[in-house]
């Protein structure tokens, strides 16, 4: 038989259950779970935020390609691109600056603090994201029926930098030798000469931009290590410019002249496709893993990147013919066209590729050996390059 102290005990333990129920839901309305708090850490004394709390921490998902050190966080169809060793990443069609670098310390990725939060931003739409003291807090917006009408997002402000440097890149080099001509000369010794002389006439006329060539021996580079040299440079406050130097070749060997290209999914032409294919080929030179790529991330950021810094590259191209057209008269101008390269693909800065001439055609390989002449081309794609800047230049100041 129960006592009644024992019933007085059974219940009063109900109670205090009950209550600690109560109070449990009281403390999560007050303190609702879906507040995040993200540190930040100090490394030299430069913020930054774990990789490893934005993936653990955050409605993100992520994924990591050790080959290339890049990183993905995706949330539903909005993502960003980051690479270690890279002061910029990717959101949207957008690009992050900072002055420093992605970095690993003891296996774990570090994001520069000016890259994390508006990649977060980015990332979590409803959600609020602010710095408060030396976290970064996360907070799901709160969706009432009467809610106020939505203030303006706070756009992360994306800086247009004056171009501090000018990538040369001469095509091909190593096991790959580009093009050959009838007599046996390779594309990639063209290359290699023609692109000593534009990065010495720029040097002389440019003394305040660096000039940086992504091979000055007969060096086999993989495509995408060539953007990369070049993308390594950026970082808040300096812009870039990447050009490539070739030469084309043709079935018909009459056919001559020169072009400049900018990157599009979207061919000119059937002629301009035909060039996109034969300078594509190398990759059967690099590594299959590396081959995949090109299916993959490097579309996406190529797509991404289409809507603005395409129209910087066309105006590259744009100019860089027009300093050829005035330096030579000896050759047919084809003008400017566009093509998918993969060698500007996943370039996140103003690109272009110069066909200087064939390589196929006796009289034009005759003048592409000529240092006179490889000096001329060089003029003219510098004096392209100068006038470039000045406008993109004067863009960025009224800006
Ligand atoms: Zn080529």
């Amino acid at each position: 038989m129960l006592k009644l102290q024992d019933i007085v005990k059974h219940i009063a333990c109900r109670v205090i259950i009950l209550l600690n129920i109560a109070l449990i839901l009281v403390y999560a309305s007050v303190y609702p779970d879906d507040i995040i708090r993200l540190p930040v850490r100090l490394v030299a004394s430069q913020p930054y935020i774990s990789e490893y709390d934005i993936r653990t921490l955050l409605p993100v998902q992520s994924s990591f390609d050790i080959l290339l050190q890049r990183g993905k966080v995706i949330r539903g169809p909005r993502f960003t691109i980051y690479t270690v060793g890279m002061s910029v990443a990717l959101a949207g069609d957008m690009l992050l600056r900072s002055e420093y670098p992605v970095t690993r310390m003891q296996g774990e990725i570090l994001i520069p603090l000016d890259i994390a939060l508006p990649m977060i931003t980015i990332l979590l739409e409803g959600y609020s994201v602010s710095l408060q003291g030396n976290s970064i807090m996360v907070k799901k917006e709160a969706v009432g029926e009467q809610e106020k009408p939505k203030d303006i997002k706070p756009v992360p402000h994306v800086s247009k930098d004056a171009i501090g440097f000018i990538v040369v890149d001469a095509g091909h080099g190593g096991k790959d030798p580009g093009a050959i001509g009838k007599s046996g000369i390779k594309e990639k010794l063209l290359t290699l000469q023609i692109a000593r002389q534009v990065a010495l006439e720029l040097q002389k006329r440019l003394p305040g931009v660096d000039v940086v060539m992504t091979r000055t021996t007969d060096k086999f580079l993989e495509l995408g290590e060539r953007t990369e040299i070049a993308n390594r440079l950026l970082k808040k406050g300096v812009n870039g410019i990447f050009v490539s130097i070739h030469c084309n070749a043709a079935v018909v060997s009459k056919i001559s002249g020169f072009e400049t290209y900018y990157l599009s999914q979207n061919p000119s032409n059937e002629e301009a496709r035909t060039t996109a294919v034969l300078e594509n080929n190398v990759i059967v030179f690099e590594s299959p893993e590396k081959r995949k790529r090109y299916s993959d991330v490097d579309i996406i950021e190529a797509l991404m990147l289409n809507t603005q810094i395409q129209k910087e590259s066309f105006m590259l191209a744009s100019a860089i013919q027009k300093g050829l057209d005035k330096n030579i008269t000896e050759f047919k101008s084809k003008g400017v066209k566009k093509a998918d390269f993969f060698v500007l693909r996943g370039c996140l800065m103003p690109s272009a590729l110069v066909e200087v001439g064939y390589i196929t055609n006796p009289k034009e390989k005759g003048f592409l050996t000529d240092t006179n002449y490889q000096k001329k081309l060089a003029r003219g794609i510098t004096e392209g390059i100068m006038s470039f800047i000045d406008t993109y230049n004067k863009t960025v100041l009224n800006n």
